[in-house]
């Protein structure tokens, strides 16, 4: 054989044993559990449940690693009251939430509508909205004559602000937000100016606007501020929409399996599977997985996704996305010294743009309960925050307040590290960030990719959102999507199956 044949031959074999290979790691070699698995019971996977469920494909399971579902709608009991370490608003938006209904947020009508008649009807507080700042929102700026903060009317700044970020979104020939501002000639170049971009921009997306790429901060932008907000203060907790939507399954203790962290999953032709930690392997013939783009990201560098490997373009989707960071942190003072009338009070820094900007009443809004504040941080700030100390945070954030209400009765501010509390949903495993953004790398094909199904394994997720990714809602329509694909394409292969007849 001459050098050339042997070549061509190897060449061949490589080839053949390539197909032999491939076909043989996608054909499904082992026995489904059930039609659809399931991963992660957070609001798409709960929703994908209930959707099939409604359709009569009763043959699914949702595999969920913490002991609870909700995901990132999370209560968590803090000085004998309930708070949301996760999503505590319902952006209501009404005529402004998209394809699907030109009134209402769905997850209002979740909360409200007692759609699947168990009592839910939330509890929470209306916060209206107008011209797109919260009507009772304060500003406070240091007043270096009186050498103390003050509370300043900022609507002119607000409406400069809104009108020129409207004209930065539809600017052409600009990359980031910041960009486009600038080319409206807005200059955020005094602490209060800086304060009102970020109570508008990064406490929405997590992220500042040198941080977002223009097109999509665009199709996004009616994640927030429509007419109308309403935060959750229902101490059965805002997960009880999701818990809701599962309580009349039937044997749903069969189809929702919580402590159950699967660390791998695999795909073949005819079926998906997931390696199960303690249980083994369970297989189905579609798989929805509904994990975090940081987790995603994180499944990507440890090759957790096995069989027939995932497209480029899907790689490249989940690896240009971003999770922003945003801190919640909740303090518990002695007594009330804040003005609880605001749901809102910001404040400036003269020296560092997001440094502990706003503060929220909790408890306040409810009877008996305790005097309870929330001080929210985003972006580096979360980052920054997230790597000190309880004893760190808590004297910054004493010392923060004792200068915004130039507090000199110090029992008022004193507190200990369990007066404290903040879930870093950074560094939990099963999310690995807070919620999706839109970073400079991703651009309008990606995030379709996102969304796009690989073989029998389907996406979802609040990411996968174009419209509304980063929100709870984003993440409901989401589920409902992969959810619907299934179905239909399942339909196709019922005459061949013994499962129960669905329509779509
Ligand atoms: C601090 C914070 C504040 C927010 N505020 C708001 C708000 O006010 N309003 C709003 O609309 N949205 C808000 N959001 C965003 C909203 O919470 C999310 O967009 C939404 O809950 C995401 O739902 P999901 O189903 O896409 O993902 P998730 O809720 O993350 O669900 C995925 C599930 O997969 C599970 N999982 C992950 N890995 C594994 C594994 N290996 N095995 C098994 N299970 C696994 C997770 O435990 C999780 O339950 C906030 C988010 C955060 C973090």
């Amino acid at each position: 054989m001459d050098i050339d044949m042997e070549h061509r031959f190897l060449f061949l074999l490589f080839l053949f044993f390539s197909f032999v290979l491939k076909e043989s790691a996608s054909k499904c070699p082992y026995r489904t559990d059930a039609e659809v698995l399931i991963f992660g019971a957070g609001t798409a996977g709960v929703t994908a449940a209930r959707v099939l469920n409604d359709h009569g494909l009763n043959s699914f399971k949702v595999l969920e690693a913490h002991d609870k579902i909700g995901g990132r709608i999370r209560n968590i009991t803090f000085k004998g009251f309930q708070i949301e370490v996760g999503a505590n608003w319902i952006h209501e938006a009404p005529g402004n939430t998209g394809s699907r209904s030109d009134n209402d947020n769905p997850i209002w009508t979740l909360a409200r509508d007692n759609q699947y008649r168990c009592d839910v009807d939330l509890e929470g507080v209306d916060v209206l909205i107008s011209g797109g700042f919260t009507e009772s929102s304060i500003f406070m700026d240091f007043n270096n004559q009186a050498q103390q903060y003050e509370t300043f009317n900022t609507s002119e700044i607000e409406m400069d602000y809104i009108a020129k970020y409207k004209e930065a979104l539809k600017t052409n020939g600009t990359n980031t937000v910041r960009q486009g501002l600038n080319m409206n000639n807005w200059r955020p170049d005094s602490p209060l100016k800086q304060l009102i971009e970020w109570s508008e921009f990064d406490f929405t997306y997590a992220a500042t606007p040198n941080e977002s790429v223009v097109s999509l901060t665009a199709e996004n932008d009616n994640v927030n501020f429509g007419e109308r907000c309403f935060i959750v203060t229902d101490q059965r907790g805002f997960a009880s929409v999701l818990r809701c939507m599962i309580a009349n399954f039937g044997d749903h203790q069969d189809k929702i399996l919580t402590n159950t962290n699967v660390t791998s999953i695999e795909l073949y032709s005819e079926c998906v599977c997931a390696e199960v930690m303690g249980q083994g392997r369970m297989c189905g013939d579609y798989g929805i997985v509904t994990f975090s783009i940081g987790v995603l990201q994180n499944w990507i560098a440890n090759n957790k996704f096995k069989g027939t490997s995932l497209s480029p373009a899907k790689i490249r989707a989940i690896t240009n996305s971003r999770m922003g960071l945003y801190l919640k942190i909740f303090v518990k003072f002695p007594n009330v010294f804040w003005n609880i009338s605001a749901s809102y009070t910001y404040a400036t820094n003269s020296t560092k743009r997001g440094y502990y900007p706003v503060l929220q009443p909790i408890g306040a809004s409810l009877p008996g309960s305790p005097p309870i504040v929330l001080m929210s941080v985003t972006g580096d700030e979360a980052m920054r925050i997230s790597h000190l100390s309880k004893g760190e945070v808590r004297q910054e954030v004493v010392a923060v307040l004792r200068q915004w209400y130039n507090i000199e009765n110090e029992s008022l501010l004193t507190i200990t590290n369990d007066d404290i509390e903040y879930h870093d949903w950074s560094t939990d495993e099963f999310f690995l960030g807070m919620f999706s953004n839109n970073p400079t790398t991703l651009t309008i094909d990606d995030k379709r990719n996102l969304a796009m199904p690989e073989g029998r394994l389907y996406f979802s997720g609040e990411a996968n959102s174009i419209e509304h990714g980063g929100t709870i809602h984003g993440a409901y329509c989401s589920g409902m999507d992969a959810a619907t694909e299934i179905l239909k394409r399942a339909q196709g292969e019922i005459l061949h199956k013994n499962y129960s007849s669905y329509m779509v």
